[in-house]
């Protein structure tokens, strides 16, 4: 064993070790395990809950899987340059999603913003300083968008300095093309209510020879969605990372052609001068995010779709052991695309309102944020559960349900 194995060894372990009758402690190895195990959420009154909400950024999001917190754990003992990381990560995703090209971003927002300063500058460093102050340069400063398709997270264009151009129809398109106009945006999740569908979108961005972006990062599950637009032809494609696929909740994926997310990656951090160096994901992101991928495509997605619903089964029917209460599940169409349950009751039978309910289960011990409280029922998920909080869910809603029953 040389020295530079001792240390090694040691930062791994964090163990005292004797150096030619020296003991070393390497106290600030950032290796070094705690004293003692802190509980900083109780530490510091932080609210903790059973999330039956689902994946709510500002609930935290996901939890994520052991692999991708041991991915986290362990790429946090090396030094790796983050332009190589993200070049061999961001093939292997591509080849995942098949995308030419893909980079680790801190969320699905920042990608939508990424790609679109992409489109902005190409490859040119001087336009990647000059955003996002459009005025006077030649650089582009318009993006096309369906009405319906209106979003907060659309702001993530505005941060580029663009204007956000609004339509309903193809021929409304048509009108709106002219040389100011960067790209034309879809908002997956309102495939539904907009006019004009996925396939005829990148059809008129063809037309027009634009590029076509597409925010879809709560639209898995299904599994296939995280390729289903690449292969439509979508220039570039925003995925959250922190959602279904359990990653860390602070990445995301932008994936689509390869000159979009080279000028992406130029826009981004490590690079200073630039719009995206606040958005910095480091190598535990980029690994761990790649890490949560390529397990989330590999698992069997009707078993999981299974669990899903004997979950909300579970919690049903516990539920429905109190006279009057009924209790069917439905799935949304579009985004957060799994088994919910709507628990319903009879209010002469049942005297609490929905929103008293959520209430209630909120200030119960242990917490549980649930949603959706009408005037007679409630709404839940169970898939953002650990399995032992489930019973615990099903017997707090009864336990309230018979509380307020008369
Ligand atoms: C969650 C969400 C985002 C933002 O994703 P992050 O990964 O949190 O940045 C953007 N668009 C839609 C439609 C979303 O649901």
């Amino acid at each position: 064993m040389n020295r530079r194995d001792i240390i090694k060894g040691l930062s791994l372990l964090s163990l005292p070790i004797s150096v030619k009758g020296e003991t070393l402690f390497f106290e600030s190895s950032p290796a070094s395990p705690l004293s003692a195990k802190r509980d900083l959420f109780k530490e510091l009154g932080v609210r903790t809950f059973i999330n039956a909400r689902g994946t709510i950024t500002a609930m935290s999001g996901s939890l994520m899987h052991d692999y991708v917190v041991e991915t986290i754990k362990d790429s946090s003992r090396d030094f790796c340059m983050l332009d190589e990381l993200q070049d061999k990560v961001g093939e292997k995703i591509a080849a995942l999603t098949h995308a030419e090209s893909a980079m680790v971003t801190s969320g699905a927002f920042s990608a939508l913003m990424l790609g679109m300063a992409g489109i902005l500058t190409g490859m040119d460093p001087e336009k990647v300083k000059q955003i996002p102050q459009l005025a006077g340069t030649e650089i582009k400063s318009e993006v096309i968008i369906q009405k319906s398709h209106q979003i907060d997270y659309n702001h993530a264009f505005i941060n580029c300095g663009v204007k956000l151009v609004y339509v309903e129809t193809p021929d409304d398109v048509d009108k709106a093309v002219n040389e100011k106009t960067a790209s034309m945006h879809f908002l997956g999740s309102g495939s539904l209510s907009g006019k004009i569908k996925e396939e005829e979108w990148v059809a008129l961005a063809n037309k027009h020879r634009l590029p076509a972006s597409i925010d879809m990062a709560a639209n898995v599950p299904p599994v296939s969605n995280i390729w289903k637009f690449n292969d439509i032809g979508f220039s570039y494609v925003a995925l959250s990372g922190g959602k279904a696929i359990r990653g860390p909740q602070s990445a995301g994926i932008l994936m689509g052609k390869k000159e979009i997310v080279a000028a992406a990656r130029l826009n981004a951090s490590p690079h200073s001068g630039t719009i995206g160096r606040g958005m910095k994901v480091n190598k535990e992101e980029i690994l761990a995010m790649y890490v949560a991928l390529e397990h989330f495509i590999n698992f069997d997605q009707d078993k999981l779709w299974k669990e899903w619903q004997a979950g909300i089964d579970r919690v049903g029917e516990a539920a429905k052991k109190i006279n009057g209460v009924r209790a069917e599940t439905f799935v949304p169409p579009i985004a957060d695309h799994v088994p919910t349950l709507k628990i319903s009751w009879d209010t002469d039978k049942i005297k609490i309102s929905g929103e008293q309910m959520l209430d209630a289960l909120r200030k119960g011990e242990p917490s549980i944020e649930a949603y959706g409280g009408g005037r007679d029922f409630m709404t839940l998920t169970t898939w953002m559960m650990r399995p032992d909080q489930i019973n615990i869910t099903a017997r707090r809603i009864k336990e309230e349900l018979a509380k307020a029953a008369v």
